[in-house]
């Protein structure tokens, strides 16, 4: 029979690539808890009113990368192409902000229908962390300071960050005008996408990555240029509050993110190490997002980072835990041996905290079974024949360095474990 393969750019994390997986995902709990954010888990499926909506009818997320389909009620339904909605729908639908600001924060997989390559895929995983209800530029900071205690606690560094703001609505308007006035002038040099773009969205132009059009990016005008008093003292209040916490930033006025939400300061955190791809983490303020989907008005900031993306900054840097190993391999050789093996481990998973025991389950020689148990990475194999079962005795042979094998009582390999 035809064999049937997984899904274009939707991976498979395989058993040895866990372990940084769980790296990733228990230091990002720990640093999260260090802030006092709680994690909430929003389904993987929602109204795609909610996503036109939120991230914008007119951005690349909406217009062509979702996966829309109708449910057997007929009502349209869409994976959640990115998750700051979920956060905002959830905590408006059931009162949450009522009892105040609310830090949270969630894991799990994406879904975007792009071209799939390197460090892109159509399935991915991101960290999700949003702060509802705050308006201040100290919530913004404590963000960004989380996005660095976590990538120090993973051993990561040579990260940039970079920030810009996209400011209030009506600083976004001025600055639509002046866009749109500037590239209509220069229409005869925009491509197909941006010429699109001048009509619905002309921000996303400056996200344009041809190389005809850099030229004419470069010299469009800076949102920076436009921000109404507010939106600049915002912005300098985050800027002071790193520079006293010690986080560097480089102010990029091209940085606009692909969705529609954000107004005030936007940041991403980048890398020079995983070429084309290089944006590991974005977020920021959206102020309008929260009553934008039914709320009443409340401001909020959050950010988004991708696991992928950090799992292979931490293999490129070496800094991926190896696979867990148990610490012994029970091999039972002879029936009664066999049939005695699991009431031994569970004894023995009973006495010692965290023991990992694999009991050996194929069948073959002593010496294929003693292949194993070595190639299992284990520090001990436990060997029970069934003169071992009559005497209530094991045999333990280190796997790991050269001693010799010796003969135990049962009754005393707990105690050898936990040493
Ligand atoms: P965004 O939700 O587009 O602001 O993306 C936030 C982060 O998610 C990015 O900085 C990337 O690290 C990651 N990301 C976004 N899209 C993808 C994708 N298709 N494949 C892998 N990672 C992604």
């Amino acid at each position: 029979m035809s064999r049937i393969t997984g899904v274009r750019g939707m991976n498979d994390i395989s058993p040895t690539e866990s372990a940084t997986w769980h790296f990733v995902e228990a230091t990002a709990r720990e640093v999260l808890r260090c802030y006092g954010y709680r994690e909430m888990r929003p389904p993987l499926v929602e109204r795609t009113e909610l996503f036109r909506r939120s991230v914008g009818e007119a951005t690349d997320i909406v217009e062509k990368e979702m996966y829309t389909f109708a449910d057997r009620n007929g009502d349209s339904l869409s994976l959640r192409p990115e998750c700051t909605a979920s956060c905002v729908r959830a905590a408006v639908e059931h009162g949450w902000l009522r009892a105040g600001g609310q830090r949270i924060w969630t894991i799990g997989p994406m879904f975007r229908y792009e071209r799939p390559q390197k460090g892109r895929y159509r399935q991915f995983h991101q960290l999700d962390v949003e702060a509802l209800g705050f308006s201040g530029p100290d919530v913004d900071a404590e963000l960004i300071l989380i996005c660095a205690r976590l990538f120090a606690r993973l051993g990561l560094g040579r990260l940039r960050l970079q920030l810009n703001s996209l400011g209030s609505r009506s600083s976004q308007a001025r600055y639509r005008d002046a866009l749109v006035r500037y590239f209509a002038h220069h229409r005869d040099r925009l491509d197909e996408d941006s010429e699109r773009r001048l009509a619905t969205n002309p921000l996303r132009i400056l996200d344009s990555k041809d190389p005809a059009m850099q030229e004419l990016i470069d010299c469009a005008p800076r949102i920076t240029d436009f921000l109404d008093d507010e939106s600049a003292a915002h912005l300098q209040g985050l800027t002071d509050m790193l520079d006293r916490a010690g986080t560097s930033w480089t102010l990029n006025a091209r940085l606009v993110r692909g969705l529609d939400y954000y107004t005030g300061p936007v940041f991403e955190w980048q890398t020079e190490e995983l070429g084309a791809q290089n944006a590991v983490c974005g977020g920021g303020r959206y102020d309008h997002l929260i009553e934008d989907i039914g709320g009443s008005g409340a401001p909020a900031t959050g950010f988004a980072m991708g696991l992928e993306r950090i799992v292979a900054l931490l293999e490129q840097q070496s800094l991926a835990p190896p696979p867990p190993c148990p610490d012994a391999y029970l091999v039972a050789v002879g029936g009664e041996a066999q049939r005695e093996a699991h009431r031994l481990a569970e004894t023995l998973r009973d006495r010692v905290d965290s023991l990992s025991l694999t009991v050996d389950a194929a069948g073959g020689s002593f010496r294929t079974k003693l292949k194993r148990a070595d190639r299992s990475g284990a520090r001990y194999a436990l060997i029970l024949g069934d003169a071992e079962v009559r005497d209530a005795r094991v045999g333990v042979k280190a796997l790991r360095d050269e001693s010799e094998q010796r003969s135990m009582r049962q009754s005393a390999l707990a105690e050898f474990l936990r040493g």
